[in-house]
């Protein structure tokens, strides 16, 4: 009855496979994880894949394979979730908060991030929030422009398009919550076959061979000729993804019919609220992989009674996301920062139930309660 903003699709399939890996004998990073990594590059039809066991451990050890480190500058949108900045702030460079665009497109503003640029700006971190990925051609150029590495948060955007097809390096999530899930887990692709190796290397303390290597050849020699980290991931974990991977397109186009009856509900109820992504939507031919629903609330209806509201009709709301620059460690360690409109979206955002395992008449029946409850909370308000 109660209906949940994501919910992971796992059964029979992901279940043997894990036996699978437990009968095996072999837990630990193997042949699964590098089966996964080859998939997953054939997938989003790029060259190199290392597999992590985070996306925020991936975009810390991208961050460090390209040499960022203390004195730098990231160009990061603040309206992403938390660990895009957090892995910047692990290498010692300092994240440069950069607004969005308008409401309607909530992904970094280019011109923002152009004067954001300092002489100590060295990267910039794209989030393709929602699953929306645009501004390839310009994200490229504004990279070539200012001499900065481009790399793809794309945390929201497996099995979209172009994801992963422009940056340096793109890290992907394999959360829970995400388009395809392993429990924890995640993916870095990376076109540079050196970078590639390098990534591996520091994945796994920096060691010259695989524990899994060593087993093969019976040897137990290796050499550590860098500082590198444990973000290997396993063989459970791989051979969950394999399974999830087999119906990750499926599953997106299930989105995107799904945001496709959002739309055009809700733009037949022009005053209740703002969608995002309706431009790009389109027909539904956006480079998307529809990662969530996020809507913005008219300014005279207060989130929190909107959200009592849909949840008394059992539909749960969440908010993506309280900008990263109003979190309390930000405010006190980079005090004064501004971004209007990154404030207003975050402010008035609410995201709605979306995940493959939905029926239209979920949808229909979403809207309905949020009609409701927007009357409702400004009747109140
Ligand atoms: C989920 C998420 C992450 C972190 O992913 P983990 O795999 O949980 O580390 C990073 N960036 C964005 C935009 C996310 O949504």
């Amino acid at each position: 009855m109660m209906l949940r903003v994501s919910e992971p699709i796992l059964g029979d399939e992901e279940r043997s496979a894990l036996l699978d890996v437990i009968d095996s004998g072999w837990i630990t990073m193997g042949p699964r994880v590098e089966a996964f990594e080859a998939e997953f590059a054939r997938t989003h039809a790029a060259s190199q894949a290392v597999a992590v066991n985070s996306c925020t451990s991936g975009l810390h050890l991208s961050l460090v394979a390209f040499g960022i480190g203390p004195g730098d500058e990231v160009l990061v949108p603040s309206l992403t979730f938390v660990a895009s900045a957090n892995s910047i702030l692990y290498t010692g460079a300092t994240p440069v908060f950069v607004d969005i665009a308008s409401l309607e497109t909530p992904l970094m503003c280019i011109e923002d991030a152009a004067a954001k640029v300092t002489p100590r700006t060295r990267a910039v971190l794209l989030v393709h929030f929602a699953g929306y990925v645009l501004g390839r051609d310009l994200w490229t150029a504004f990279a070539r422009e200012h001499n900065l590495i481009l790399i793809e948060d794309a945390a929201h955007a497996a099995g979209a398009r172009s994801a992963g097809t422009f940056g340096s390096a793109a890290i992907f999530s394999f959360y829970g919550n995400k388009n395809m899930t392993t429990a924890e887990g995640g993916m870095i692709l990376v076109a540079d076959d050196a970078l590639a190796e390098q990534m591996r290397r520091l994945r796994a303390h920096g060691l010259t061979s695989t524990g899994y290597e060593r087993m093969a050849v019976r040897s137990s020699s290796y050499d550590v000729p860098m500082l590198g980290f444990n973000y290997r991931m396993d063989e459970l974990r791989a051979a969950l993804g394999m399974v999830q991977l087999r119906s990750l397109f499926e599953w997106n186009e299930k989105r995107r019919q799904l945001t496709g009856t959002y739309h055009q509900i809700l733009r037949a109820q022009q005053d209740t609220v703002v969608m995002p992504f309706a431009l790009e939507y389109g027909g539904g031919t956006a480079d998307s992989s529809y990662h969530i629903l996020p809507v913005v609330l008219p300014p005279d209806a207060p989130r929190s009674a909107v959200m009592r509201r849909m949840l008394e009709d059992e539909i749960q709301t969440t908010i993506h996301y309280p900008p990263c620059h109003h979190l309390s460690y930000y405010e006190r360690t980079q005090p004064g920062v501004l971004l209007p409109k990154t404030e207003e979206f975050g402010r008035r955002e609410l995201t709605l139930p979306l995940y493959p395992g939905m029926e239209t008449d979920d949808v229909a029946r979403v809207c309905l309660s949020l009609q409701a409850a927007v009357r409702h909370a400004q009747h109140e308000a």
